[in-house]
C-alpha cells in the first residue's frame, strides 16, 4: 500500500508523522497517560523503555521528562533488540530483554538507583501459528516482569502490552500481587479489531523482604518461588478503560485528508530492514529471480 493511501486509511500514521514521532504508537502512550497521567509526576527521575524501537515511546518520554531542559537528574533508557536511532536525552542499549545482562546494564547506567516507572510495548516476531505467537508473548511479558520487579521501586509503576488472549486472567492475578491497582486499558489508537491492551500497573507493592534475581539458570518458576504471585487456580479480571477523549480519532474509521494534502516521508526509516541486503544486491546487478 502506498504511502499517501496509508495517510489517509490510518490518521493515526499521518499524525505521528506531523508531529515528528516515529511510529503511531506515540499515541497508545499519550492517550494512556491522559487517563492515568503517569507520565505527569514531577518526582519522575529514572524511566526505562523496554522494547523500544524505533523509538516513539521514548520519544514521548523525552518530550514529557524533559520539557525544561535543566533537569539533570533525570535518565530514559530505551532497549531493544534492534538498532536505533539516537533519541535527544535517551540513553539506547542494543540488548536483549530476556537476558539478565541487560538489567545489570540497566542498573549501571542508573548508577545502581532503582526506577520510577518501566514501560514495555514488546512484541516478538509473528509467525502466524495463533498458539505458538499466543506463548511467545506471553514469555516476553514475564520477562518484562521479570526485570521490573528487579530494578522498579517501591511505588513505582509499570505499563505493558498484552494480548488479551485464553490465559490473560492468569497475568491480572501475578500482577495483582505485586502491585496495588492493575487496569486493563485500551487506547483509542488502538484498533478496536485487535486483540492488543495495556496492563497499567500501579504501587508497586512486592512483599517484604523478597530481593528478586534473575539468573539465565532459574526458571519463571523459580524466580517467583519467595513471592506468592499466584496459581493456576487464582485468575482475576482485572476492571478495563478505554483511554482517549471521544474526539480523538478512531483507528479503525477511513478519514479523508484534504485532497490538496501531500504525503509524508517517515520521520525515521528503518535502521536494518530485512530488505537490506536484497536492495544492495539489485543495485550491484546481482540480484537473480528463481526460475
Ligand atoms: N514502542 C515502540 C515505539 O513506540 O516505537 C514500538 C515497539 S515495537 C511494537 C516492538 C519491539 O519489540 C520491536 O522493536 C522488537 O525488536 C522488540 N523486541 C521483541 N523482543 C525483544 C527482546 N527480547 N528484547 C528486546 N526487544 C525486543
Amino acid at each position: 500500500m502506498g504511502k499517501s493511501s496509508k495517510d489517509k486509511r490510518d490518521l493515526y500514521y499521518r499524525k505521528a508523522k506531523e508531529q515528528g514521532y516515529r511510529a503511531r504508537s506515540a499515541f497508545k502512550l499519550l492517550q494512556l497517560n491522559e487517563e492515568f497521567h503517569f507520565l505527569d509526576d514531577p518526582n519522575l527521575k529514572r524511566v526505562v523503555d523496554l522494547c523500544a524501537a524505533p523509538g516513539s515511546w521514548s520519544q514521548v518520554l523525552s518530550r514529557k521528562l524533559f520539557d525544561k531542559d535543566d533537569y539533570t537528574d533525570r535518565q530514559i533508557v530505551a532497549v531493544d533488540l534492534q538498532a536505533m536511532m539516537p533519541i535527544d536525552h535517551v540513553t539506547t542499549l542494543q540488548a536483549d530483554i530476556t537476558h539478565p545482562r541487560t538489567l545489570h546494564q540497566i542498573l549501571e547506567l542508573f548508577g545502581n538507583h532503582r526506577a520510577d516507572f518501566v514501560c514495555s510495548d514488546g512484541a516478538p516476531d509473528v509467525t502466524g501459528l495463533h498458539d505458538l505467537d499466543e506463548y511467545v508473548q506471553q514469555q516476553l511479558i514475564m520477562s518484562a516482569l521479570q526485570l521490573t520487579v528487579c530494578i522498579l521501586k517501591r511505588g513505582g509503576t509499570f505499563v505493558a502490552k498484552i494480548f488479551r488472549g485464553r490465559d490473560i486472567d492468569l497475568i491480572y492475578a501475578q500482577l495483582g500481587y505485586l502491585f496495588d491497582q492493575v487496569t486493563c486499558a485500551k487506547p483509542r489508537s488502538s484498533r478496536g479489531s485487535s486483540l492488543e491492551a495495556f496492563v497499567v500497573c500501579q504501587g508497586y507493592n512486592p512483599p517484604e523482604g523478597w530481593q528478586p534475581s534473575l539468573d539465565t539458570n532459574s526458571s519463571v518458576v523459580e524466580f517467583f518461588q519467595d513471592c506468592p504471585v499466584g496459581s493456576n487456580e487464582n485468575r482475576t479480571i482485572a476492571p478495563f478503560m478505554a483511554c482517549g477523549s471521544l474526539e480523538s480519532f478512531d483507528s479503525d474509521a477511513t478519514y479523508h485528508v484534504e485532497p490538496s494534502a501531500t504525503s509524508l516521508d517517515p520521520v525515521q526509516g528503518p535502521t536494518n530492514p530485512p530488505y537490506k541486503r536484497a536492495l544492495e544486491l539489485k543495485r550491484s546487478g546481482r540480484l537473480t529471480r528463481a526460475v
